[in-house]
């Protein structure tokens, strides 16, 4: 998506080998206009699939989630990361290690937002080593929902998140695949093509 990857080069920063950070139009400031239009553009790549619920993770996988559960029409569910004061047994939960902040995270979703009618798109901010997805793909298991897809707004193909979901036929569409990061300079899949 040719905005999307205008915006990275302008306002992303490289930091260290792997992580960009986004923070002022996805992570922390977020740009609504922006976040609109990957709402349409996950819409198109999906409109094919009949999705009845949008699951991401909190918290800045909500805004690109909201978006597209809009034009979908359907639900957005959010993961938690916190622990619920409700019990347990109310909850579909799975371990998820954080890529970012290195730490393992039980996210939760509550058993009422989520059956096995559900045929599922889940959406999140960044596919880096697939924890994320994989832990929601747990959930969505547990609940005998059924998958239809992943979409990503940023993808860093050097990382193994996409060949651990090709590897389990899950079709993912990205807005944005970065390869590399080369001093300190983000390099797009397809940039030699442009
Ligand atoms: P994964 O679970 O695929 O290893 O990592 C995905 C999660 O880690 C995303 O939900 C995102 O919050 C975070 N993440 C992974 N890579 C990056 C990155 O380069 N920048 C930022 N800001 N977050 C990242």
């Amino acid at each position: 998506m040719r905005e999307l990857e205008e915006r990275i080069k302008n306002d992303g920063q490289v930091l260290g080998e792997d992580v960009l950070k986004v923070d002022n139009f996805l992570n922390h400031q977020v740009d609504p206009q922006l976040m609109y239009h990957m709402g349409e553009e996950f819409h198109r790549l999906f409109q094919d699939k009949k999705i009845t619920k949008i699951l991401t993770v909190e918290s800045s996988g909500i805004a690109p989630a909201v978006m597209a559960g809009l034009i979908f029409q359907v639900p957005v569910v959010f993961a938690r990361k916190h622990k619920s004061l409700t019990l347990k047994n109310d909850l579909y939960t799975a371990k998820v290690y954080s890529f970012t902040k290195k730490v393992s995270n039980e996210i939760s979703i509550s058993k009422k937002f989520l059956s096995s009618d559900d045929h599922v798109l889940i959406i999140d901010d960044f596919l880096a080593n697939g924890q994320a997805v994989q832990g929601l793909m747990e959930i969505i298991d547990a609940a005998d929902a059924t998958l239809e897809g992943v979409g990503i707004v940023i993808e860093k193909t050097f990382q193994k998140g996409r060949q651990l979901l090709d590897e389990n036929g899950v079709e993912v569409q990205s807005l944005a695949r970065i390869k590399a990061f080369e001093n300190g300079q983000v390099v797009f899949v397809d940039e030699d093509q442009d």
